[in-house]
């Protein structure tokens, strides 16, 4: 199945992604991920979003689909993936459905004062991207990866302006794409409205939530 995780930045959907991915045996992709990792490897792509994603802008779509292409062209998806940060506008999600058909868009749901929270305290590990939180989700070891041992950090972008225009955007131009997806009839709304809960009990009510649509879309 491929399928999208829509969400503001905060909302746990990389989080979320992470876990389910692995169990499906599908590839997590993260445009954001794939940013992160063209500018730590100082690649023409990475210079270049380098500057947009500073300010907590939206890279430009060329740029976007581009990268988003490549990665969806490569073998390990065709059994279906997740995407994570992609499409962030109308416009790529139009771009998105001339290259393939998705089959269903979770959207999940989360009030503005824990996202703000959330991004917040929000670190992650410089090398494999895993996310962590400062204040219940701390890694084992201080300052170190759980999963890479990889330096733990908090990314520049989850600095509280950044965060303030990221939201911005997001209201903007990300949030029509509920309506856009709920008109093709395959959207499902995750609403997680408890700081506390654990990120594992989100993945489950995402793997039920998509179990539930596939049956019903089967029969
Ligand atoms: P994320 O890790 O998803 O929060 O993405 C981090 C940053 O990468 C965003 O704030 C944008 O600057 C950029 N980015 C990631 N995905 C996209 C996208 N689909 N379109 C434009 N910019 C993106």
């Amino acid at each position: 199945m491929k399928k999208i995780f829509l969400g503001a930045p905060g909302s746990g959907k990389g989080t979320a992604a992470s876990r389910i991915a692995p169990k499906r045996n599908i590839p997590h992709i993260s445009t954001g991920d794939l940013f992160r990792e063209n500018i730590k490897k100082e690649t023409l792509i990475g210079a270049e979003a380098k500057k947009y994603i500073e300010r907590g802008e939206l890279v430009p779509d060329e740029i976007v689909i581009e990268i988003l292409k490549k990665r969806i062209q490569q073998k390990d998806c065709q059994n279906g993936f997740i995407l994570d940060g992609f499409p962030r506008t109308i416009s790529q999600a139009e771009k998105l459905s001339k290259l393939i058909d998705i089959d269903i868009v979770i959207n999940i749901n989360v009030p503005k004062e824990i996202i703000i929270q959330r991004l917040s305290s929000r670190i992650t590990c410089k090398e494999c991207g895993e996310i962590f939180n400062s204040i219940d989700y701390k890694p084992k070891e201080d300052g170190k990866c759980d999963k890479c041992k990889g330096e733990i950090i908090k990314r520049p972008d989850d600095e509280p302006k950044i965060i303030q225009n990221r939201l911005k955007i997001y209201e903007e131009q990300t949030a029509p794409l509920i309506e856009f997806y709920n008109n093709k009839g395959i959207l499902q709304n995750i609403l997680c409205d408890n700081i506390n809960k654990p990120a594992d009990e989100t993945a489950q009510l995402i793997i039920n939530s998509i179990e539930k649509f596939a049956n019903r879309t089967q029969s």
